[in-house]
């Protein structure tokens, strides 16, 4: 059994860890304008990619992209989470930030919502979360009713990111409440200019990000926006899962790849009582653990990747992957915080930063405890 990446891979990892440590750790303190990536900085970074191929790297090769699997693609994730000069919740310098729902819309639905999204002509958010339904989309408020050729949507979505340069949103909305997650939610495709849709309001995230209120009052949707069947909106919310839940692992693993990097050159040089911090029992502890958490969640996430490509179902290990990788790029940014002292409280550094999104990762895209307990229930039903 080979546990190392494949020849391609290893060579295409290269290629983003030298596009990150050359063009991206050098700029990632000023990179930010507020909560988005400098116009400018974003515009000479899309040049850089593209020349190297760096390009659409998530897009099936059908739609003219690289159609890169899974495992390319956590390696790619695993490399650009080394740097907070690529927001974790923003469009990367690879290309549109693209759901895959999108790639499943019927070809009249793929003409305008689709193709404008890939030249980079449109931009899109997900609304699904509401205050009464963030980990449990099942109890959504939001209705969706068909009347005639159109769906009226009433509801409130909060959490949404990019709902404000966004074109057009996917909405989850139950069209019946009854049923809840098990066949009651559907998917819409809703233009922003709608009449009756409205941002109510914005808030800031500790990481930084800012995320948006809105409100559907009798917002009028043609029938031909709905996504796949009725009933279908859980199915489709979740048809990225596995690869969103590796995701937010990479997200960790590269906080903690860097954290380690970070920590370890800056025990060499920092002396305390005549002695480097290097040579300390204390941290020498908190480096090789890191190291080995590191390493064992990377194998952990790339199995799944692999599996998942094969098409074996990895749903549980989707799940540990999720939780290890999350909480490991928390841990270690801590601990490099730590190795730090004060330094690593500083926002002109990069590790507070880090530390804050590393954080995030555990609630976002599904907290740890939900995905603890739907693997005990699976473990719990397995034994019986
Ligand atoms: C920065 C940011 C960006 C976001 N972007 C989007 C977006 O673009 N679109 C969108 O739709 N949503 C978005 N979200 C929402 C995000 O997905 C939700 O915050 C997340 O799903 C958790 O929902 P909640 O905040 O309502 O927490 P709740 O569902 O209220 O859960 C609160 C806590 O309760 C615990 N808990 C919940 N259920 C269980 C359980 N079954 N067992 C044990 N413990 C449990 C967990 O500790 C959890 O953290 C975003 C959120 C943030 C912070």
């Amino acid at each position: 059994m080979d546990f190392e990446l494949p020849e391609e891979l290893r060579l295409l990892k290269n290629t983003v860890r030298n596009f990150v440590d050359r063009e991206l750790i050098p700029i990632e303190m000023e990179a930010m304008d507020g909560h988005r990536m400098r116009a400018d900085v974003r515009a000479g970074l899309e040049k850089k990619a593209q020349a190297l191929g760096l390009w659409h790297l998530d897009v099936p090769v059908e739609y003219g992209g690289a159609g890169l699997g899974l495992l390319g693609l956590v390696t790619v994730w695993e490399e650009i989470s080394r740097t907070i000069a690529m927001p974790p919740r923003g469009p990367s310098v690879f290309g549109p930030d693209i759901r895959p729902i999108l790639f499943t819309l019927n070809p009249e639905q793929q003409q305008k919502y689709l193709y404008p999204v890939l030249r980079g002509e449109k931009n899109t958010a997900f609304a699904q979360t509401e205050p009464d339904a963030g980990a449990d989309p099942g109890s959504m408020r939001s209705t969706a009713v068909r009347q005639g050729d159109w769906y009226i949507i009433n509801g409130y979505k909060r959490f949404i990111t990019a709902a404000d340069t966004a074109d057009f949103l996917q909405v989850v909305a139950a069209t019946d409440r009854a049923k809840g997650s098990r066949g009651g939610l559907s998917m819409f495709l809703v233009d922003c200019d709608s009449p009756g849709l409205k941002i109510v309001r914005s808030s800031t995230t500790m990481m930084g990000d800012v995320v948006w209120e809105l409100a559907f009052d009798d917002v009028r949707v043609p029938v031909e926006n709905l996504i796949g069947n009725e009933g279908d909106g859980m199915r489709a919310a979740q048809s990225w899962i596995t690869a969103g839940r590796l995701y937010q692992a990479c997200r960790g693993l590269g906080v903690a790849q860097r954290s380690i990097e970070m920590a370890t050159s800056y025990a060499q040089q920092r002396v305390t009582f005549g002695q480097k911090l290097a040579d300390r029992q204390a941290v020498q502890f908190m480096v090789s653990d890191s190291y080995m958490e590191h390493r064992m969640t990377q194998l952990l996430v790339y199995n799944v990747a692999a599996r998942t490509d094969a098409g074996v179902a990895s749903r549980h290990e989707s799940f540990m992957a999720k939780i290890q990788g999350t909480e490991l790029g928390f841990r270690v940014a801590d601990r490099c915080m730590q190795i730090h002292g004060g330094l690593g409280l500083l926002n002109e550094m990069p590790i507070a930063k880090m530390w804050r999104d590393a954080r995030s990762f555990m609630i976002t895209e599904g907290p740890v405890e939900v995905m603890r307990s739907v693997l005990a229930r699976d473990i719990f039903r397995q034994a019986n």
